[in-house]
């Protein structure tokens, strides 16, 4: 089995399905599952229609131009190929976003319905232009099972992959696609699996039927080893090992989401990232081995975080003092990307991401109003506008304890 997964910029009109259509038919061995994304822009699409609603404004041009957009892309696909056999239901979505409006809130629930109705329209899409395979869809809801809520669940691997494989069982076809960032949890309701989610539907996929390759088509040739916004001279990474690829998704390398990794490295299964734009080019493989003759292999950045630095006389060689700081910062929902402590263990610092700022240092004081009025911790210092740069080092300085990476923080330039 081959799992291909294509992004929404590949997907984005008549022109790149036919691209789509005309790479599975080239890649194909003997069995593909595809996973898509919506139509590039329509889940941004679909978040500002349902904000529309529950903000009780008028939706009703962005709603037409939606629906126009759909049928545009269904008719030049009918001409290409035929019709699409399931096209997804418009007036039960446009019933929700009324429901939003008379309501004026969105549950999540509804919501994760309203932002995956895009990749259902892709689904319909490619259904159509790959009906001469024997295209079968696959209900996404009924084979990839969720927990941790309705917007950012994690997929349940051991249960999906019965589920899937009973699935693929049941329904024998050569190609089969199914909608990405789309799950269900126990009780059977549609879930999401956070925003660029379907890179993480394809690995799930991919572990849960052993395939021999997890192909990610995008519109880059591949993992960089810089953001080539930014540097002019980054280059293409061909190998990486599981460990790099993850660490550089969470540092900032856009291409791949960083829930993605896990599920292949898990299941032992090789990702691929390729370009849609020019299918011949070798892209990246993201493998248990890593290659590589440079000394540097990559530079990732993360951006718009805060740092903050909890100091005082009362940190030194006090027991507990990083776990108050912490279980503070946890109990209120806050994500730390890095943390470091000074060598004397006179202060922390912690970088977070800037949008939790207040909440943090909210946090902080709460948890600190003792220690403060008492001189024992300093105000927190707060530095904004920072971020991570992640330099990937392969080889060594013998004398030097081998580190995978090390970190800088840059004040982010503006
Ligand atoms: N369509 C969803 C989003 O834009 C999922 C994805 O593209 O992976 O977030
Ligand atoms: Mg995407």
């Amino acid at each position: 089995m081959q799992v291909l997964k294509f992004g929404g910029s590949s997907l984005a009109d008549a022109d790149c399905l036919a691209r789509v259509s005309a790479i599975v038919r080239a890649e194909l061995k003997e069995q593909m599952l595809l996973v898509l994304s919506a139509p590039g822009g329509m889940t941004d699409a679909l978040v500002a229609l349902s904000e529309l609603a529950k903000t009780g404004q008028d939706y009703s041009i962005p709603w037409q131009a939606l629906c126009a957009r759909a049928e545009g892309l269904k008719s030049e696909v009918t001409n290409l190929a035929q019709a699409p056999s399931a096209w997804p239901d418009f007036q039960d979505l446009k019933r929700r976003l009324d429901g939003v409006a008379l309501l004026g809130q969105c549950p999540d629930a509804v919501y994760s319905y309203i932002i995956s109705f895009g990749e259902r329209i892709s689904v319909a899409l490619m259904q159509a232009l790959l009906a001469d395979l024997g295209a079968h869809n696959v209900p996404a809801e009924q084979v990839v099972r969720s927990h941790g809520g309705f917007m950012d669940a994690e997929v349940d691997l051991d249960v999906s992959k019965q589920l899937l494989r009973e699935y693929l069982h049941a329904n024998p076809a050569k190609v089969y696609i199914m909608a990405g960032f789309t799950g269900a949890d126990a009780q059977g309701n549609l879930t999401t699996l956070g925003r660029n989610g379907s890179d993480y539907s394809a690995a799930v996929a991919a572990a849960c039927l052993e395939a021999e390759l997890c192909q990610i088509w995008t519109d880059v040739d591949g993992v960089y080893s810089a953001d080539p916004r930014y540097i002019k001279g980054a280059t293409k990474v061909d190998h990486l090992s599981y460990k790099e690829a993850m660490e550089l998704s969470y540092f900032g390398a856009k291409v791949l989401h960083p829930k993605t990794i896990m599920p292949c490295a898990k299941a032992g299964v090789p990702c691929e990232i390729k370009n849609t734009h020019d299918p011949m080019l070798p892209g990246s493989l993201i493998s248990d081995e890593a290659r590589s003759s440079q000394p540097v292999k990559a530079i990732s950045s993360l951006q718009d975080l805060a740092m903050l630095t909890v100091s005082g006389p009362g940190m030194k060689g006090k027991v507990g003092m990083a776990a108050k700081v912490f279980t503070a910062l946890a109990t209120d929902n806050v994500s730390i990307v890095l943390i470091t402590q000074s060598s004397c263990e006179f202060s922390i610092s912690f970088c977070v991401y800037q949008q939790d700022l207040a909440l943090a240092l909210h946090a902080l004081e709460q948890a600190f109003e003792l220690e403060a009025k008492a001189g024992l911790i300093e105000p927190v210092q707060v530095q904004r506008h920072l971020a991570i740069v992640t330099l990937w080092v392969t080889r060594c300085v013998p004398t030097r304890a081998w580190r995978p990476s090390f970190l800088h923080l840059w004040p982010r330039p503006r």
